[in-house]
């Protein structure tokens, strides 16, 4: 398939359960950048959570439907957790320029937390000939304060990082598992349905 001049964003996660601050994040991408279409990529194994315990990719693929169903910009893809093996950006990016064709603009989005790790990311210059990056603020990573080296990298490639600015939500999925395995409301912080399939499912609960 080729889209002429299409704009599509990528927002990378593991999902372990998606929040408001994903969305937000994503839609503040959309609308910034003028991006016609957001394709929310759960990971399959995640590189860097491959000692962790992580809920099954269809428990993270769920919970991601419902909460992006009611934004028609917004879709879900399988390809990283029907691939087999560690899901790394680069291979995922490298599939979707086969599938979108040469000319449309890809945009990775990721939270401020997640440049300062991209240096070590597979590839990481590779990346930047394939797709954008939009760095989102947020609550407790300062990209005012990324390491010497990461700041020196980013600033060779200024055509390519794009910082983006979102409401601080200084939520995380971490702090959401915490919550459920305590007990504790989780309203509010997720999407409706995802805080309904979270319990009916027992997630997090240990
Ligand atoms: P965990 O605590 O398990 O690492 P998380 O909340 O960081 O979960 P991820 O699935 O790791 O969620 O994140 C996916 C992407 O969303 C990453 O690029 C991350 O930086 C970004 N992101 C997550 N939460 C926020 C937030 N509150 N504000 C901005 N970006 C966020
Ligand atoms: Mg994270």
């Amino acid at each position: 398939m080729s889209s002429k001049g299409v704009k599509i964003g990528i927002m990378g996660g593991t999902f372990d359960p998606v929040h408001y601050g994903h969305l937000v994040t994503a839609e503040g991408a959309r609308c910034e950048f003028g991006l016609d279409q957001v394709l929310f990529m759960p990971s399959g194994i995640p590189p860097h959570k491959t000692k962790k315990r992580v809920s099954s990719p269809e428990h993270r693929y769920m919970m991601t439907v419902l909460a992006t169903l009611t934004n028609p910009h917004f879709e879900v893809s399988r390809i990283d957790i029907d691939r087999e093996g560690i899901s790394y950006t680069i291979d995922t990016l490298l599939i979707l320029r086969e599938q979108y064709g040469p000319t449309a603009e890809l945009y990775f989005i990721t939270g401020a937390d997640a440049i300062f790790e991209i240096m070590n990311w597979k590839d990481a210059d590779k990346l930047l000939k394939i797709a954008h990056f939009i760095a989102a603020t947020r609550p407790g990573f300062s990209l005012e304060e990324l390491p010497v080296k990461t700041q020196q990298w980013v600033d060779e490639h200024q055509d390519r990082f794009h910082v983006l600015k979102v409401p601080a939500m200084a939520i995380s999925s971490t702090d959401i598992r915490e919550r459920v395995r305590n007990g504790h409301s989780i309203r509010y912080l997720v999407p409706e349905p995802v805080d309904h399939y979270i319990l009916r499912h027992g997630l997090y609960q240990d």
